[in-house]
């Protein structure tokens, strides 16, 4: 079986240091095992987008060196192009493809349509919590009838598409860093996998999108790793087999909390403007979360793609250290 891996950012803006960090260890893994990676742009939150931010994006990256196979690039001009045959890699323009998918979870009877207004959830969301419950979906449209739910179309209801969980079933599956994780359906919700918009959720068209583009390997920040079990349960009612989860530790700052904007620098972008070097930035990155068997620290991406290995990524978050940063970049 041949690698694929990919890094599939959000058009919402900078792009943050774990970002490259996790579009690194993508490529990395990749180059290692003679696969290939990919780059995918998911723009499925309209409400999100910012203007600019897909070419910032490649263009950070190809600051960086870290260069895709496959996916959305930019052309000598500096305009978006596509290449590879798994194409289109920008969901906006895969909307066909979800609709195709949604349908068949529907007609399996593993979606069902819901109608409730955002005031009726927020008010079941309060009650539930008053409870001390965690708010989750209560299931009110989920007993519909195939003609209540014509009839409300035909009506012009706005509605989105949820996906039917089963009672007290367990979810498993293995993650290289964090081991075996499982958890009972009983403990999820009924997750909206097409939005009223007409766009599906992230979670939807994750795992459309990875099942079709061939992915093998998930690699991914930690953030997503509550969200797995909806997409290992959306690939066992496919009938697909998941790929292998990687999910990667939080980048923190000093004070150990997650490097954020407020902290300081955290955009390759602000890096690359107070003339940090590429290679040492990518250099220190690949560190912060990763450690090779031995004690180098000064790596080129040539020397990075031989020592790279999933088993040495930590469990724990790795901490940013400016110092250092500033200590390996002057050694280029
Ligand atoms: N679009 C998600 C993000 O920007 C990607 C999550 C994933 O890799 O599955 O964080």
């Amino acid at each position: 079986m041949s690698v694929r891996v990919r890094f599939a950012p959000s058009p919402t803006g900078f792009v943050h240091i774990g970002s490259l960090r996790t579009a690194l260890y993508n490529y990395l893994f990749a180059k290692k095992m003679g696969g290939k990676y990919i780059l995918r742009v998911e723009d499925t939150d309209q409400s999100r987008l910012v203007e600019g931010a897909i070419e910032g994006m490649l263009k950070a990256m190809d600051w960086a060196g870290v260069n895709h196979d496959e996916g959305v690039m930019l052309d000598e001009n500096g305009n978006i192009t596509q290449v590879g045959e798994f194409g289109p890699y920008i969901q906006s323009q895969r909307l066909h493809i979800y609709k195709e998918y949604i349908k068949e979870l529907l007609d399996k009877g593993h979606a069902y349509y819901c109608f409730c207004s955002k005031e009726r959830l927020d008010k079941v969301r309060e009650v539930q919590k008053a409870e001390g419950k965690v708010p989750k979906y209560d299931g009110l449209c989920r007993g519909l009838s195939k003609e209540e739910v014509e009839a409300k179309i035909a009506a012009g209801e706005s509605y989105v598409i949820r996906l039917k969980l089963p009672a007290n079933k367990e979810i498993k599956f293995n993650d290289i860093v964090r081991g075996h994780v499982c958890i009972n359906t009983d403990d999820m919700d009924d997750q909206v996998l097409m939005k009223s918009d007409g766009f599906p959720t992230y979670h939807f068209a994750v795992v459309v999108d990875d099942h079709l583009m061939g992915i093998t390997h998930v690699i991914r920040g930690e953030e997503w790793l509550p969200s797995t079990p909806k997409h290992v349960y959306l690939y066992e009612t496919f009938g697909w087999e998941a790929p292998t989860f990687v999910h990667l530790p939080n980048i923190l700052n000093s004070e150990r909390k997650k490097l954020s904007k407020r902290h300081g620098d955290v955009a390759v972008e602000d890096f690359r403007k107070k003339g940090y070097l590429p290679e040492g930035l990518v250099n220190y990155v690949s560190l912060v979360g990763w450690s090779p068997e031995d004690n180098r620290e000064l790596f080129t991406l040539n020397e990075l793609e031989e020592a790279f290995s999933l088993e040495r990524v930590s469990k724990s978050g790795g901490v940013f250290d400016t110092d250092k940063l500033n200590w390996v970049n002057a050694h280029y």
